[in-house]
């Protein structure tokens, strides 16, 4: 999972899901325009973890990942 990148989220079509530690609010990011509004193609998850914070309470996110 660490070396997956968001282009290959876009390539498979898989809905990223970013669920905060902090209140358990969820974002869903799919598709190629969602996903690139939050990072850059060469993004790896594991940094998208650490560079997403939740709208709400800025808490850090949690990835969970959805394939389709
Ligand atoms: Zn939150």
């Amino acid at each position: 999972m660490a070396g997956i990148t968001i282009r290959d989220l876009i390539a498979e079509g898989v809905a990223l899901q970013i669920r905060c530690t902090g209140c358990g609010k969820t974002y869903v990011y799919q598709g190629d325009f969602r996903l690139r509004t939050v990072a850059t193609p060469n993004m790896r998850i594991r940094d998208l973890q650490f560079a997403l914070r939740c709208k709400v309470c800025r808490a850090r996110g949690e990835v969970v990942m959805t394939i389709p």
